[in-house]
């Protein structure tokens, strides 16, 4: 069985930690390099019920996209949530990995997961990353459809293929639009919407859009949106991860067991249509 450190190495291999944003707090959060790993289990939030996920199954090692901690702390007390996290870790010898934007611009990353899901075909990064001589890497995807669909289409596509969750698929812009190019990004994709104009898509497919630049990108372009819960647009990436480190383990001879939680971590439980009128 490898140690945690061989694994590590091996993560770290495919999102290399210098290449995650400086503001990110990314690597190994809790856990002994010489510790034998066994069981390791994918998840996107490093939140309590995941961790009691972990435990349930034996897990040695659980690796999140979402940091533990992003700004610095002066606790770990179990009095806090995090303290908790961390002492239920300690306390059952699981290790705690994150991944986050070093693995959003990876070759495959987590865009490349989300396109997947959907079967969308990726042409190039939405954001390529300049230090990348092949152009692979960077945020975001710019996908083409083989056979156009409607936005429509397009969304019931991800409410069926992504996770479930309460918020489902919202919509901006004419639903009957064709759609040939559309470019997606796991998680919150507010601060594309500049590059995403520029690429001249028929659609933006990710998470956490908020009214005003939703808005204004609506009003002056045909780009039609599509917004995810935050959760269900990174999950594929895990099962993404998880079937990178099986091929390394069996590569290496290491026979690891690899899961992916399927456990729903978006905050969001419940959604009701609207039915009232404005007057
Ligand atoms: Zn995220």
């Amino acid at each position: 069985m490898p140690r945690l450190s061989e694994v590590i190495a091996a993560l770290d291999n495919l999102w290399p930690a210098e290449r995650a944003e400086s503001w990110d707090a990314v690597g190994t959060v809790v856990g002994d390099p010489d510790q034998e790993v066994t069981r390791v289990l994918f998840a996107v939030d490093p939140v309590r019920q995941i961790v009691d996920e972990a435990v349930k199954l034996g897990a040695d090692l659980l690796v999140t996209h979402h940091p533990l901690y992003l700004r610095g702390t002066t606790t770990v007390a179990a009095s806090h949530f995090k303290g908790r996290v961390v002492h239920t870790l300690i306390k059952n010898d699981i290790a705690l990995h994150v991944a986050h934007t070093n693995a959003d611009t990876a070759d495959p990353g987590v865009s490349d997961a989300l396109a997947g899901a959907l079967d969308l075909r990726v042409a190039r990064p939405l954001v390529p990353d300049p230090t990348d001589p092949e152009g692979r890497r960077g945020l975001g995807r710019i996908c083409e459809l083989d056979h156009p669909v409607t936005v429509r289409e397009l969304a019931d596509r991800a409410a069926a293929r992504l996770p479930a969750t309460a918020q489902g698929i919202r919509v901006a812009g004419d639903p009957e639009a064709l759609v040939r190019t559309v470019a997606v990004s796991g998680g919150s994709g507010d601060s594309l919407f500049d590059v995403v104009r520029a690429a001249g898509v028929d659609a933006f497919l990710t998470a956490d859009l908020r009214h005003h630049p939703a808005s204004e990108a609506v009003a002056h372009s045909p780009l039609a949106l599509l917004d995810a819960a935050h959760w269900a647009t990174e999950w594929p990436w895990c099962e993404l991860a998880a079937s990178q480190l099986d091929e390394i383990s069996d590569r290496h001879g290491w026979d690891l067991r690899v899961h992916v939680s399927k456990t729903v971590t978006d905050p969001w439980t419940s959604h009701s249509p609207s039915l009232g009128a404005p007057n």
